[in-house]
Parts: structure tokens; sequence; C-alpha cells
């Protein structure tokens, strides 16, 4: 026993050494002594520069992207954090210690925990998420099965859920919460996950220098010639020049070093899971069925654009014979589906020139749901788990040149966020004053709830708006703004925008996006051609007839809604911790700290507010004192006589001697808040004495 205690004192001592760095710095940025912008960001620059990217806050920890390898994950420091016993805020700040601390308190108090990941793209979230997944799956279920398991959806979730973007070589396209359960006596069980709005868009089209999803270079690369000859591939498919999807943007120049995995290491993940290793074949089918959809041209009239449909054609039949047969359907029948869509014009049924767009985008996005699907079914505790900790990486804000429905939600769900993080920074700072029995009615902070209800009140707000145009037969983008406008025109969160009719402006937690309302109806309908799913649906082969199963559809705002809801619900009944990532500079560099650039993140993230929200409550009052301590400090400042009590009495009595204005200051039940230059003038007249 007494080794053991010995062995995690010397852990401890070397993690408190690692983390002294430099001396003049501090981990908890609410102990600065200044708290400006410019000294908490000099704060976080020394430790970031001395290997510290971690800096803690109150019950924020704030993490500055490294991009670079730094020995802070050894097993070593895991152990120390897994060994000690110290509260969080006393452990130098790490993932690994708000891990811990979700870990043990979830034990402690018998209450699920959450940990919410956020930040700007390439921050570090996701390898944040990792970080944390890593650390509970070892101190909970090392060597089991589902330890190998939980690890091994990282690979798959990167490969179908990532892709090269400007800001990140590894950007997540999706939001994911990711929930691990536990028994009462802290094991873990299972795990299931939920993900948010795919980026369909991407695997038609991309900006400059970003790529499609990995997962489409890793099997075009990857499928061994036996595995090409068993889908009857046609010569040429291992090359990525050969496909469209994977040139939009000169993905000749892919670096394959970049991608978060190779193809033996993404079938070796697949392999662990045993809902997915018997499917593999089925799955590569699919993406390659994909590749070669993004080939396809149409000949002659009929081309996309042209509203003569009659004899729209597809200019190469080989390429459609081999998209059906990796599909299992018939070449005539996708050629008729693919051509001329039926749509549902205002109740009447019109043909028109379809999109292949549609096809890959759906064959797609259907391939990335049961994919998840299949990792909760294998993953998944059928006891249920007693408590879960939940982990939430989703999206930061986004303010493009041009705006759409895509980023109203994703701002929509950071400001839903937004909202719990105040409540819960606030609601600590305000507990101690509650603790004291000062009353803090007079206490305000940001509070983005006109906004939350501009997009999302029931009936007026923006998104109930828009359910409603899409119903109506005749709804247009047009008419949709129009209305929102006519509603909320003089919401102090919403503008209308110069010489643009169809855009709106809101004033969002981070500054200010102008959306564009164009292409809103058609996105949230989120079409899919019935043509095609009738095809699919008539597959011959049953794992393409799965990806088609009907299921209860709504539009994508009214599920993305639904989503967001339960999310914030499960959340709420959690103990909350916060894990701000934030990136150094914008060019992915190592070593390099652009100054504007974190300055920006700090305040959007909330750091410098909340920093700066415990200073305010404290504003008023901004030293706290016990009453004995303020008693023996000062007592010769006033006559004895006039004090000659302790507690409450005693502190008024000493203060009302020493003239301190009853305005200056607040009496709790053991603490006294003192106001600004009260100690000051306190201490003055000590030393007069
Ligand atoms: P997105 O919103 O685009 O998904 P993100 O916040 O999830 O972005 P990550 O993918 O986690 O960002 O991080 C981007 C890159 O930064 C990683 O691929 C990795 O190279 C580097 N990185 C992030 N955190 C760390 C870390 N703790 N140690 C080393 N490198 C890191
Ligand atoms: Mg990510």
């Amino acid at each position: 026993m007494v080794g053991a205690v010995q062995a995690v004192l010397f852990l401890w001592a070397k993690m408190a050494h690692k983390d002294w760095g430099p001396r003049d710095t501090e981990s908890e940025l609410t102990r600065l002594k200044s708290i400006t912008d410019k000294a908490l960001l000099q704060n976080v620059e020394k430790r970031y520069r001395a290997g510290n990217i971690y800096t803690r806050s109150g019950r924020i920890v704030l993490a500055v992207n490294p991009y670079k390898k730094l020995p802070l994950y050894t097993e070593e420091t895991l152990q120390a954090y897994k060994a000690s016993l110290a509260p969080q805020v006393e452990l130098p700040p790490h993932v690994y210690a708000v891990a811990s601390s979700a870990h043990s308190g979830m034990l402690r108090t018998s209450t699920s925990q959450s940990v919410i990941i956020s930040g700007e793209s390439g921050a570090g979230k996701t390898e944040t998420a990792k970080i944390l997944l890593e650390y509970l799956a070892e101190v909970s279920c090392s060597g089991s099965d589902l330890h190998t398991r939980v690890l091994k959806t990282n690979p798959i979730m990167e490969s179908f859920g990532c892709a090269k973007t400007i800001w990140n070589n590894n950007s997540s396209r999706f939001g994911k919460f990711l929930t691990l359960q536990f028994s009462p006596t802290g094991r873990m069980q299972g795990a299931f996950m939920k993900t948010y709005l795919l980026e369909k868009s991407r695997i038609t089209s991309q900006l400059a220098n970003e790529q499609n999803y990995h997962v489409f270079y890793t099997v075009a690369k990857g499928l061994s010639p036996s595995q090409r000859a068993e889908l009857q591939l046609p010569k040429g498919s291992d090359a990525v020049e050969a496909f469209k999807l994977l040139n939009l943007r000169k993905a000749s120049d892919v670096d394959w070093s970049e991608l978060p995995c190779d193809f033996a290491e993404l079938s070796a993940a697949f392999a662990v899971i045993p809902s997915l290793a018997g499917c593999q074949l089925s799955v590569w089918k699919v993406i390659m069925a994909v590749l070669y959809l993004g080939n396809l041209d149409f000949a002659g009239k009929g081309a996309v654009g042209d509203s003569t449909v009659a004899d729209a054609k597809i200019a190469d039949p080989s390429t459609t014979a081999v998209i059906a047969r990796l599909l299992s359907i018939q070449p005539t029948e996708l050629e008729n589906a693919i051509c001329i869509q039926n749509i549902n014009a205002g109740g009447e049924w019109i043909k028109s020139p379809n999109s292949i767009a549609y096809a890959s985008d759906a064959l797609y996005s259907k391939l990335f749901d049961w994919v998840v699907e299949m990792i909760n079914s294998s993953l998944i505790s059928g006891e249920g788990g007693r408590y879960f900790i939940g982990a939430v990486d989703i999206f930061g804000f986004e303010c493009f040149p041009t705006n759409s429905l895509e980023q109203l939600c994703i701002n929509f769900a950071n400001e839903r966020m937004q909202h719990m993080f105040t409540e819960a920074v606030f609601e600590s700072v305000i507990a101690e004053y509650q603790k004291e029995g000062i009353d803090v009615a007079d206490i305000t902070f940001e509070d983005n709830t006109p906004l939350l209800e501009l997009i999302d009140k029931p009936a007026t707000g923006i998104l109930s708006l828009l359910a409603e145009e899409c119903f109506f037969p005749n709804g247009t983008d047009a008419s949709f703004a129009q209305k929102i406008k006519l509603a909320h025109a003089r919401h102090p969160c919403f503008a209308e925008v110069k010489l643009d009719r169809t855009a709106f402006t809101l004033s969002h937690f981070p500054g200010k996006v102008t959306y564009q309302s164009a292409g809103f109806l058609e996105k949230n309908k989120d079409p899919l051609p019935q043509d095609l799913v009738v095809l699919m649906r008539f597959s011959d082969d049953d794992f393409v007839k799965t990806l088609f199963e009907e299921k209860k559809g709504a539009g994508v705002i009214d599920s993305f809604r639904v989503s967001l809801n339960e999310l914030v619900k499960t959340l709420s009944a959690t103990k909350t911790h916060f894990i701000r990532c934030v990136k150094p500079n914008m060019d992915k560099k190592a070593m390099s700290w652009d100054e504007d650039v974190m300055q920006r993140q700090l305040r959007t993230s909330g750091v410098v507010q909340a920093v700066k929200a415990v200073q305010a409550t404290r504003k008023g009052f901004p030293d706290i004192l016990p009453f004995a301590e303020l008693l023996s400090r000062f007592e010769q400042v006033v006559p004895k006589a006039a004090i000659g009590k302790a507690g409450a009495e005693g502190v008024r009595a000493l203060l009302k001697g020493a003239e301190v204005p009853e305005t200056d200051y607040r009496v709790g039940k053991t603490k006294v808040f003192l106001g600004v230059g009260v100690l000051d003038r306190l201490e003055q007249r000590r030393m007069e004495y």
C-alpha cells in the first residue's frame, strides 16, 4: 500500500513538474492578476511555447492545437491521472484530467457526464475526442474486446466522414455525439453514437484544394487485384486519375500519408466490428459504384440543364454496365432512372433531366448511415449501462462568403451549445454567491436566448417558417425570405440586406452571418428521386436493398431540430465539462503563433467572457475573505472595544469602525465580499497604526 502511494506521489511530482513549464505562467486563467485579453493571451502563448498546450479556466479546459506530436499522452501520464485522487482543479490541465474527473465524478455522484468539445475547423476537436476516448477505454475496459472495437471506430468514422478541406486535412464533415455506457462500478459496457448532417454535397462538388471523403481514395487505391477481379472492375480502376469524383480538384496531388489510414488498416478495423466484418466487399462495391456514377456523362439532348428530356442518353454504356453490375440492377433501368426523373411538382408529375449527383449523394449518405448503424449495433450494450459519459464533437461556427441552410443548421447547433456553456459557467459563479446567501439578481451575462428564439420559436421562428413554406405547393425561396422579414424585421438579432432581397443577416454570438435563402427549400426537402429508390429496392443484392429500406423521413431541418433537442435534453441531464479547442494559426503549422487568430478564437469560444464573468461577478466585490481572516488581519485598525465580536457581527463592526460605507461590501454566511479598493484602504490604515 505504502509502495503504491509512493509511486503515485512520484508520478504526481513528475506531472506537476511537467506542468510547471514557464514559472511565470498560470495553469488557471482566473488566477491571473490581470484579466485583460492581452494578459490571457500571453499566458496561453508562454505555456504553448513551453509545450503546455492545456490551460484551465474554471470548468473549461482550453486546448491549443500543437500541430505536432507532443509527449503528453504517454502511458505514464495516463496512469498518473488515473491514480490521482485529487480534484480536477488541482491537476495539471489536460484532456486526461477532464476524462478522469468525468469518470470519477460519475461514480462519486451517480450522475452521467458529458464533455462538450468545441472549436473552429482544424482546432483539434476530433483529436481531443480521441484522446478522451483512449483514456476512458484504458481505465474502464482495458484488454477487452470492447476496448479494441471502440477504438477501431475512429479510423472507420474518419475514413467515411472526414475529408481534406482548406482548413484541415482531416476535417469532420458531420457532427458526432458519442455515448459510452458504464456499469455502476465504472466499467465500460458499450457505446453508441449519433451523427448529424453529413455534408452530402462534398461527394460531387468541392472547393479548390479540397478533396472528397477519404474512403474513396483509400478504396480506389487499396482493393487487391483479386478483389477487383471479384467485383469485375475494368482495368485502370486502381488509378485515382480514372475517377472524376477523385479529381474534381486536382486530386492527383493526393498526399496519401495524410489519410487517417490505408486500406489494410480500414479493412482490419472493419474486421473487428462484428456487424461490419462480413460486409466488406458489399461496402467496397457501393463505394466503387459511387465513383463510377461520377464518371457518367449524358449524351445529346437531355444533358443536365436541357429541358428537352425525351432522348436523354448516357454517353458511355460500358460505365452504366459496370455500375449496374456493382449494384445488381438492370443497366437499362439504371439508365432510365438516371436520365429522366419524374418529379411531383405541385401535384402534377413532370419529367425532368435527372442529375447524377442526386444518385451519388444518396447512395453514399445511405452507406454512411448504414455504417454508423452497424457500428452501433456491434457496440451498444444490451444491458443499457447505468451511467454514461457523452462526448460532443460538432462542427464549429461557419461563415463563408455565401452561407446556406447547412451553415444555418451548424450555427444554430453552436448557439444551443453556447447557451448550455453560458448557463453552466455562470451557474458555478452564481452558485458561489448563493452559497454565501448573497443576492445575485443584478448579475447579468450575455444571453443568446433572443437569437435562439428567432431561429427556433414554434410557429414563427425561421425554421418553422421554412418548414411551412416547404409544405406549400407554391412556396419558393423568395416567399420564404419575404415571410421571415415580415415576421422579424424588428428583431434585434435580425437584419435585412441592402440590394439583396433574398438574403438576411443574423447576429450570432461570434459575429454576424449573412445567409442566402436561395436553395433553402430544396435543401430542406432533400429530394431523393423516387425512380432511383425503387430501382435500388429491386436490386438483386440484399445489401443494396437494405440501404434503401423505407425509413420515416422528415424535412432536413425538422429532423435536425428533433435530434438537436434530444441532444440538449440528454446533455442537460448530465454534469457538463467543456473543452475549447483553438488553433494557433491558419496555416496548419507547428510553433507558429498568430495573435489575431488566437484572439478571435478566445473571444468566440467564450473563454475570455468566462474568465471575465468570474471577474465581473466579483467586479463589485473583487476580494473575498473568510470572516476570521478579515478580523485577524485588521483588528488593530479599529479599537478593540468597537469590535469584540466574532463572525458576521464582528465583520460588520470592524468595517463600520473603519468607516467603510455599507454599499462597499456584502457579508455572506462565512465570507465577506469587499468592494473595489476596500482591501487596499484597510491595508493602508493598518500601516498607519
Ligand atoms: P474539423 O472541425 O475540421 O473536424 P477538428 O477541430 O476536429 O476540425 P482535428 O481534426 O481534431 O480538428 O485536428 C486537426 C489536426 O490538428 C489533426 O489532424 C492533427 O494533425 C492536429 N492536432 C490536433 N490536436 C492535436 C494534438 N493534441 N496533438 C497533435 N496534433 C494535433
Ligand atoms: Mg473534426
